[in-house]
């Protein structure tokens, strides 16, 4: 693979981090925002959060909920929620540059780990992400196991060069060894790719299926002109932002809507990765005590988002 790093240096995107200097806070960022993000869509939520916070202090020392403000529609709260834990523990500390002070955080993993610890202090450490194992999977035409893809990550590392190295094989697997269509007489590995001389490179990794629930739900937006009631969600996936009082279609939405003169509005659909959800969206007015608030001065969802504009729409 010795032109990979003549391909990249080539063609490398010039994306804002590899066109300027940038903190290994900067690249964290980068790297957490850009995992479980797309790229175009990403960007301009690293910016507004990295000029928010310019260092970890500074986002210890606001509230997470500014930060779910900035994160909105982002996705993956998680991950807000983690990098604020993270800025916390590291109090007044920088970020470690060994790959094992970093995997200690909360919400760094082995890739991330790896990433900043080759990207910024130029330690020869093996990035694998879904971008490298589509590639290693190709190359080598078998699906890998986790610690296999790690030792041919490690294998085929230049350690001369190991941070530009995992983002050319990231560059690799996002620009040529697409998901469809790879580009391979493109691809400046294709002289030892078994997938290619295969005929059928997208056969690797083996798909799984992935297992959509479909789920119907209520919303009640209570409302009048001064603003939306909202409440606090918790749990995994929307904890740490607010939104719009929900419930299952069944025993929990008939005690959210009795006793209350509703009016029902329409139905949204709204796909999460593993749940596909309906929604019947009715509103209502605020009863004494049911606060409302200015829903453009909350951490929303898209989800709650979604349903506020079918509001404003009627
Ligand atoms: S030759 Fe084709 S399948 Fe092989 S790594 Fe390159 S783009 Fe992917």
């Amino acid at each position: 693979m010795g032109g990979l790093l003549n391909w990249y240096d080539e063609n490398a995107r010039p994306l804002p981090w590899r066109i300027q200097e940038v903190s290994p806070w900067e690249t964290l960022l980068a790297e957490i925002i850009m995992q479980q993000t797309r790229m175009e869509t990403g960007l301009p939520y690293w910016e507004r959060i990295r000029k928010a916070y310019p260092n970890p202090q500074s986002l210890a020392n606001d509230s997470e909920e500014n930060l779910m403000l900035l994160w909105q529609g982002c996705g993956y709260y998680a991950r807000a929620r983690n990098l604020y834990k993270l800025a916390v523990t590291l109090g007044e500390e920088d970020l470690p540059t060994e790959y094992d002070e970093l995997l200690k955080l909360p919400g760094i993993g082995p890739y991330t780990a790896a990433a900043i610890s080759s990207i910024c202090h130029n330690q020869p450490v093996a990035c694998v992400d879904g971008n490298i194992r589509r590639v290693l999977s190709r190359i080598h035409a078998m699906d890998l196991t986790p610690s296999q893809l790690n030792s041919k990550a490690t294998e085929r590392l230049d350690i001369s060069r190991p941070g530009d190295w995992n983002q050319a094989m990231m560059e690799l697997g996002s620009q040529v060894c697409t998901p469809r269509n790879p580009s391979c007489s493109e691809c400046p590995v294709n002289s030892t790719c078994g997938g290619m001389a295969s005929g059928n490179p997208e056969s690797w990794p083996i798909k799984k299926k992935k297992k959509q629930v479909s789920m119907s739900l209520v919303a009640l937006v209570i409302h009048n002109l001064e603003g939306v009631h909202l409440i606090e969600r918790t749990g995994k996936t929307l904890g740490g932002l607010w939104g719009i009082p929900l419930a299952e279609v069944g025993t929990e939405s008939d005690d959210l809507l009795q006793n209350r003169d509703v009016k029902h509005i329409g139905t949204i659909k709204h796909d999460f990765t593993h749940r596909k959800l309906f929604v019947d969206v009715y509103t209502t007015n605020p009863r004494t005590g049911e606060m409302v608030t200015n829903p453009d001065n909350a951490p929303l969802s898209s989800l709650d988002r979604k349903i506020l504009s079918l509001v404003d729409a009627v």
